[in-house]
């Protein structure tokens, strides 16, 4: 069976025959093939990690879905990198292995967006500027397209995959979602998000174990009776917005602070958003929020 990548090596090869005809209405079919190896190009990255490709994102045929879903998986899927060995019997500098070419959501949104414009009829704006200096622009957009993929298909490095996969089941309640991150070697620290709900976590890499923290806020309820503390999702801390305790069912609005520049506020919690295990912080912050009781 053929690989999405040869289906995208093909695309581009028939784009190249349609652009080359010189034919102004063959530049509809180039542009058709290139969305296409788009497509298939971004498929192929995904297909390239096999079970560990979100479940939730297999039905996803938008390479800019299935674009982001991988680079919350893995955000080395957006970089060129090359690689070098080295070794004390090789030359000074040793020897490059060759590119990686990557999509970036940059590229896909601009590529894909821009070739769509060209499978449609012109407009009635566009029918009154001049025909030739339009489909010289045209031109000039295919072959800008054309040669990017060409670049990306001839890089000596494809689909590599570094590093080993972390998984957790996303803690926002009813999600259900199993957020994966894959995280390089040395790194100690990295953010990863749920590609379902958006909720993000911060990891903390120690040695062969992970440790997660949700990112939020941790707020201490207003009611004098309860005051015990609570986790809010970053979302729901919005100015007006009310929150009930889970401890004793008192709703509690959100509401603005003025803070002086220096000190604390008097009779007051303030609370700024950050990682699960922040505590109220002081006024001094840009996202200070305040608690009322309704
Ligand atoms: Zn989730
Ligand atoms: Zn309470």
């Amino acid at each position: 069976m053929k690989s999405f990548r040869d289906e995208a090596v093909e695309s581009v090869t028939r784009a190249r025959a349609e652009f080359n005809s010189g034919e102004s209405h063959r530049l509809r079919y180039a542009a058709l093939e290139l969305r296409f190896a788009i497509e298939t190009l971004v498929y192929d990255r995904a297909h390239s990690y096999g079970d560990d490709f979100p479940e939730a994102e297999r039905l996803a045929w938008q390479p800019q879905q299935v674009l982001r879903a991988l680079v919350l998986l893995d955000p080395m899927t957006s970089e060129d990198f090359s690689i070098c060995i080295e070794h004390e019997s090789l030359p000074e500098g040793g020897i490059n292995l060759g590119k990686a070419k990557s999509l970036t959501m940059r590229h896909v949104n601009t590529h894909y967006h821009r070739l769509g414009n060209f499978l449609h009829s012109e407009t009635l704006k566009q029918r009154t500027q001049d025909s030739e200096e339009r489909s010289a622009q045209v031109r000039s957009r295919i072959e800008g397209t054309l040669e990017f993929l060409e670049e990306r298909l001839d890089a000596q490095i494809i689909n590599m995959i570094a590093g080993s996969a972390v998984d957790f089941p996303c803690e926002r309640p009813g999600c259900g979602n199993t957020v994966r991150r894959f995280v390089p070697e040395s790194a100690e620290e990295v953010w990863a998000e749920c590609v379902v709900c958006n909720a993000r976590y911060r990891i903390l890499l120690r040695e062969r174990e992970f440790e997660v923290r949700r990112e939020g806020v941790r707020i201490d309820c207003p009611n004098p009776q309860c005051g015990r503390e609570e986790f809010v999702w970053p979302e729901k801390v919005e100015i007006g917005n009310l929150w009930t305790c889970t401890h004793c069912n008192e709703e509690v609005k959100f509401f603005h602070v003025i803070a002086r520049p220096k000190g604390p506020l008097a009779n007051t919690d303030t609370f700024s958003l950050g990682f699960d295990e922040l505590k109220p912080e002081t006024a001094n912050n840009s996202k200070a929020v305040q608690t009322e009781m309704k």
